[in-house]
């Protein structure tokens, strides 16, 4: 019998393959993370990263229940108790409040790499993990059996199954030749962090215009990240302002809803695409993350959907014995349990781009118009906050 380097390999140590390896914690697989990139995982306790992500309930339940979440520095994290929505007409606004709805809270905000460090530490203490940091792949091949994957340091790996868990490019995605639709949505993420004058109170707020969408999330203390996702040439405006324009105009934007700005964290660009995968899994082989889907971040929910996909994911292999983790008929249960969650929130997500990136006269009131009555609409408010809150 062949004897295989490891059942599972991941390749990409991001949130989603770390993750999926702390899932496989303890089980009798044996698990092997690739990752190109050493995470970060020092740096100086009075800077903010200025990627930060909305955690679901859902998506904190199962970081608790992998060990991630209790490795987090809870100073560092931010309950969101209620959100915002302003539409580019500013009478149209749309509220969520945690409390009103029953929960303890809408979302927590973590930073990235506070989250990676976390689940990277966890993942590194399990005794059938182990984590190749710094090393690529340059070849992969399938037989009936299992793959062979030949490394950038001329080492060569057998898996029964592997995982591409490496974002949006996925590397493994195109060695294998799935296809993928990607239509970038001509927009950009600019990201920054800042201190503002007044408290946030833990709201997050969003303004709808008619050319993009601006969000501020509430970070610890008197701290705000902000996600403008806006079209090119604002763009190269907000990353060409000097950090007092930059935060006039941020502030002014957002209605100067708590007052003066400074800013923490230089201004970055992320161009944002929606991504279609054609096949989730193969034999021998299941995609997870953004490697396997793109959404728009207005919703804040793309790492939401990838935890939820390396959950399923982990569920399907733990129930099979490890000889069966690469064969077809098990991993296209773990395509079928997601499929219909990936469909609705990139439709969703897609739709609301596209309704408020906009300019037809006729859609404008609608728009705000559909959002007050929302607001209006006590039931529907609440069904929308607990399907946020279980994605
Ligand atoms: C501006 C912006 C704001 C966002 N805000 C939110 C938010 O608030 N909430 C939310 O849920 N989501 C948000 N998202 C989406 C979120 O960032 C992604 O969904 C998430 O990072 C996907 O994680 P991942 O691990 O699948 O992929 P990635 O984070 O891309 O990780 C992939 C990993 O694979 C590694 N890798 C790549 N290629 C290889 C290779 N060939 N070999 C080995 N390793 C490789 C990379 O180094 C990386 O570590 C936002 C996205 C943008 C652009």
């Amino acid at each position: 019998m062949k004897i295989h380097d490891c059942d599972v390999l991941i390749i990409g140590g991001g949130l989603v393959g770390a993750a999926l390896a702390c899932a496989l914690r303890d089980t009798a697989l044996s698990v092997m993370v690739l990752e190109g990139r050493a995470p970060e995982i020092e740096w100086d306790a009075a800077s903010w990263d200025s990627r930060i992500y909305a955690i679901s309930p859902a998506s904190r339940r199962f970081l608790t229940g992998i060990g991630a979440w209790q490795q987090l520095d809870a100073a560092r994290t931010q309950r969101v108790g209620q959100m915002l929505i302003t539409g580019d007409d500013r009478r149209a606004r749309l509220d969520f409040d945690a409390t009103a709805a029953g929960a303890d809270e809408l979302a927590r905000i973590v930073e990235s790499r506070e989250l990676q460090r976390a689940l990277w530490q966890t993942a590194a203490t399990a005794p059938n993990v182990q984590l190749l940091a710094g090393v690529k792949p340059t070849g992969m091949q399938f037989d009936q059996a299992d793959a062979t994957i030949t490394l950038d340091d001329g080492r060569c790996l057998s898996s029964r199954l592997v995982v591409g868990a490496d974002g949006v490019q996925s590397w493994v995605r195109q060695q294998v030749g799935i296809d993928a639709q990607v239509r970038p949505y001509q927009q950009w993420g600019v990201v920054a962090n800042f201190e503002c004058a007044k408290p946030h109170l833990g709201m997050a707020r969003q303004w709808f215009f008619d050319d993009g969408i601006l969000a501020w999330l509430p970070l610890p203390g008197n701290r705000i990240s902000m996600v403008w996702s806006c079209n090119d040439a604002t763009r190269a405006e907000l990353l060409a302002l000097d950090a007092a324009a930059l935060c006039e105009r941020v502030a002014t934007a957002g209605d100067n809803a708590l007052g003066a700005l400074q800013l923490l964290t230089p201004a970055a660009a992320f161009p944002l695409r929606l991504v279609h995968v054609s096949e989730l899994v193969r034999p021998n082989l299941a995609l997870v993350g953004d490697a396997a889907h793109g959404v728009h971040p207005l919703a804040g929910q793309g790492v939401n959907l990838g935890f939820g996909d390396v959950e399923q994911l982990a569920r399907v292999l733990k129930a099979e014995p490890s000889a069966r983790c690469g064969d077809l008929m098990v991993l296209r249960r773990y395509a079928r349990a997601r499929r219909e969650s990936i469909y609705l929130m990139q439709g969703v997500t897609h739709a609301l781009q596209h309704l408020f990136n906009n300019q037809n006269s006729l859609l404008k009131p609608l728009r705000n118009f559909g959002l007050g009555l929302t607001d209006q609409l006590t039931w529907l408010k609440q069904q929308l906050i607990r399907h946020a809150m279980d994605s």
